[in-house]
């Protein structure tokens, strides 16, 4: 199974080098499958065509319209097979059986029915199947599975079919320790665990798609991260028992930032039993998805105090609205809304059994004058909120106080990191 990014394919030349990687896989004995993003920038430039026709375009339809951007760069990579010789076919998600629910713009696959896939292959053509979306058991609709999809379209076929393992082809030599955009001394790693690279990706690393993560880890698929762009060995997804058997035991796997939450407090909540339970039960309900949650006990005699949580700043006004409808039942006094923030995560299967990851961390932010406004933990995680200004020389300095520099500047080939 092979997945190609939409930087790897973003233009005709790289539709042409692409096919040739595929051809060459083939005639080295193998049997492929290929899935495909659309080409280059394409996604985006299609939703922003839907924001200039309609401001709030309607969900099947965006679907709809965003599928168009993998058909065709999976017939355009067909065409260019036949060129070289041999057989491809392309498939939409659809035909290649990838079955979802019906939630449009993050569909959850539910089954994957690759009859198709398998009769091409065992007539020696190669498929090449459209990623990022697949079709609604009960609508019938098309759907697709939430932006880098593509990640998990090819996770899921990988295991339906048996696949020996999966590589995802992008713009970048693997996972680094960090976004090679942001620290250009980022250095690729050779493994990392399902688990680490799942709190990366869920933590604003958009290296892989968090489902396609959870996916492999769930069905046990082997994924190796390289670029389509050289032919140097990317970084392969291993267990936890293959780590602990294995040379490689570093403390700290990489850091990662996230710069699409917001954060909302509220301040002047009654410190008293329920109240917590009935602001997030009424969030909940509104749909708004929360991350960090902040609560002091209240001060002195007050009998008062704040509570700050993170959400997507796509969710924001939904949130802000849920409270001030029960601002009265509440009585809480006033709301602080602040999308200028940057969420940064250090990750490490090592951070368990060893002490001082956090005061090392606080240091490196403190060495560089950011101020720490949240912080949350998970066993292999540790994430701070601080100001989104600073976020990138934060990271920086944490890569640094961690020791994860390379003498080597990071490359990345191509794509412009949209
Ligand atoms: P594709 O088009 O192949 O799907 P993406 O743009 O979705 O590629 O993902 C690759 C990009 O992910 C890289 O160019 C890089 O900027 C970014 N990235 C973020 N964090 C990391 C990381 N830890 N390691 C590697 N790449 C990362
Ligand atoms: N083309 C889709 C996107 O840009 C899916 C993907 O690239 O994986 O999000
Ligand atoms: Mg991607």
């Amino acid at each position: 199974m092979q997945k190609y990014g939409g930087s790897s394919v973003a233009d005709a030349a790289s539709v042409k080098r692409v096919a040739q990687r595929i051809v060459d896989t083939k005639k080295q004995g193998n049997e492929v499958v290929v899935v495909v993003s659309a080409m280059g920038d394409t996604t985006d430039e299609l939703i922003e065509l839907a924001e200039q026709v309609s401001p709030n375009p309607a969900a099947r339809e965006l679907d709809m319209l965003l599928t168009a951007g993998e058909r065709i760069s999976m017939a355009v990579l067909a065409m260019a097979i036949h060129d070289l010789g041999l057989e491809a076919r392309s498939y939409t998600g659809s035909q290649a059986g990838l079955i979802t629910d019906s939630t449009h713009g993050k569909a959850r696959i539910i089954d994957v029915a690759p009859e198709r896939i398998q009769k091409a292959l065992s007539e020696g053509a190669i498929p090449i199947v459209a990623g990022f979306q697949g079709v609604s058991k009960s609508t019938k609709d098309i759907t697709t599975l939430g932006r880098g999809g593509s990640d998990t379209t090819a996770v899921a076929l990988a295991a339906a079919l048996k696949a020996d393992f999966c590589e995802i082809y992008t713009d970048v030599d693997g996972i680094f320790t960090a976004d090679p955009r942001i620290v250009k001394k980022a250095h690729p790693l050779k493994t990392i665990t399902y688990e680490e690279v799942l709190e990366l990706s869920a933590n604003g690393a958009k290296v892989l798609h968090s489902r396609c993560v959870e996916y492999a880890r769930r069905f046990k698929v082997k994924v190796h991260v390289r670029s389509s762009f050289s032919n140097n060995e990317g970084t392969w997804l291993i267990t936890e028992d293959e780590r602990k058997s294995g040379m490689e035991q570093a403390i700290i796997s990489g850091v990662a930032q996230d710069l699409a939450d917001a954060k909302v407090t509220i301040v002047g909540v009654p410190d008293k039993p329920g109240t917590a339970a009935t602001i997030f039960e009424n969030i909940a309900n509104a749909g708004v998805n929360i991350d960090m949650i902040v609560q002091n006990v209240s001060v002195g005699s007050s009998g008062k105090t704040d509570v700050t949580f993170t959400c997507p700043k796509a969710d924001g006004d939904k949130a802000l609205k849920c409270l001030e409808s029960i601002k009265d039942k509440i009585n809480f006094d006033s709301l602080d809304y602040d999308d200028q923030i940057a969420k940064i995560s250090l990750v490490g299967a090592g951070m368990k059994s060893h002490p001082g990851v956090s005061a090392t961390l606080f240091r490196a932010m403190a060495q560089i004058g950011a101020n720490i406004e949240m912080i949350s933990t998970s066993e292999i995680r540790l994430s701070v909120v601080t100001r989104a200004s600073i976020a990138a020389k934060a990271v920086e300095a944490i890569h640094t106080a961690f020791e994860m520099d390379s003498d080597n500047e990071a490359i990345v080939y191509a794509g412009t990191g949209r």
